[in-house]
């Protein structure tokens, strides 16, 4: 079974969505919540922002947790000076690979970028750091000058790079097709990551796609939070992982849902309901075909059990509920009724789901049974 190694990056490119900003103790607990969640490493964010952004990597770094950790920096020494004094040992390097960014952003042709990125690598392991090489725009890249950005560091010690999808370039057979290229040509120690934004909403099955085609790395947020439409979602690529790819990522899924409710309310940020994974309303059927399919056997419309993240289905009664829904929804408390009884309380049900365009509580559902048996009684005796 193939093994897939998180490397999440919620505390970085997570915060780097509009509008979010966490403090040190929100920082301190969704790092602690990480690493118990079983991630491998967690980058915790950019020193060059400043003093106070190297004092909360600094704090995250004194909690000393099994996971590791790794902060996000420019090609640029200044940085890497700054991120050495955060203690964290991994130290990430970026660069723009792709014509479009070096020209347009940084003002350099693609020698030039890779000469600074080399340094700056070069700078990092001089200092005693574990670096691991960015490749910002990966996919806009010439194929021959990744695999030539590659190679050329891999010479100087380093293994582990990052493939990013930086502005959503690629669809997933792209991201396979690329990520197998890049591989046959380099040395069989480099570790790959993959980094894929969401613009189309294909951040999870490209991360899954790169992972596939060789890939190790996935980089991730909890609840796909991120710059612009987010990152993969650190749930979804698990889950799937496992659940579709047959694979491994020793993820202790019964946390993810805490995970992502903690990450959300510090972000202030939501979801929609019917998110994958973590979302209320993920496993919550309504209709009469599908909650009749899951009363008799629950194979019939689920492919994982939503056990396996400590949840569980729900039913609700709505609309589209069946007789056998209302059934139940009753006898889950000890009421047993007839069919007669269970058509009429579906219709008194559907009523008014319609009309307020929501579901039926329970309480209600009960009291209408009461008032039915009252009236049955009163026809009997009145
Ligand atoms: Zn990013």
């Amino acid at each position: 079974m193939k093994s897939l190694k998180l490397c999440d990056t919620t505390l970085r490119d997570g915060e780097q969505a509009a509008g979010v900003s966490f403090t040190r103790a929100e920082k301190l607990e969704i790092a602690k919540l990480l690493s118990e969640c079983g991630v491998e490493q967690a980058e915790v964010g950019i020193p060059a922002m400043g003093k106070r952004e190297q004092e909360d990597i600094a704090a995250i770094a004194e909690l000393g947790l099994p996971m590791k950790l790794m902060t996000w920096n420019r090609s640029v020494a200044g940085d890497i000076d700054k991120a050495r004094s955060t203690g964290v040992n991994w130290c990430h390097v970026s660069i723009p690979v792709s014509e479009i960014q070096l020209h347009g952003k940084l003002g350099l042709t693609p020698a030039e970028g890779l000469n600074k990125l080399l340094r700056a690598a070069e700078y990092g392991l001089r200092q005693g750091m574990t670096v691991s090489a960015g490749l910002e725009d990966s996919s806009r890249a010439d194929m021959g000058f990744l695999i030539e950005t590659v190679n050329t560091l891999h010479r100087e010690g380093i293994t582990r790079f990052r493939y990013a999808d930086t502005v959503s370039a690629h669809h997933p057979g792209q991201m396979a097709e690329r990520v197998g290229m890049l591989l046959g040509n380099v040395p069989s120690d480099v570790e790959l990551e993959v980094h894929c934004h969401n613009d189309f909403g294909l951040a999870t099955a490209n991360t899954l796609s790169g992972i596939a085609a060789g890939a190790v790395w996935a980089s991730t947020t909890v609840a796909g939070i991120g710059e612009r439409t987010g990152n993969a979602a650190m749930e979804e690529v698990a889950m799937a992982w496992r659940f579709l790819y047959g694979g491994e990522c020793g993820v202790r899924l019964d946390r993810l849902k805490l995970l992502a409710d903690k990450v959300l309310a510090a972000s202030g940020r939501s979801v929609g309901d019917a998110k994958a994974i973590v979302g209320e309303l993920a496993f919550t059927h309504e209709s009469g075909i599908h909650v009749d399919g899951l009363i008799k056997e629950k194979s019939t419309y689920q492919t994982f059990d939503p056990a396996e993240l400590g949840r569980a289905h729900r039913f609700v009664l709505g609309k589209h509920s069946g007789s056998g829904g209302v059934t139940h929804v009753l006898e889950q408390r000890g009421l047993t009724i007839t069919e007669e009884t269970a058509a009429r309380l579906l219709e008194k049900v559907r009523e008014y789901a319609e009309a307020s365009k929501g579901h039926v509580p329970e309480y209600m559902l009960v009291q209408w049974l009461m008032e039915e048996q009252q009236r049955t009684h009163n026809m009997m005796w009145g």
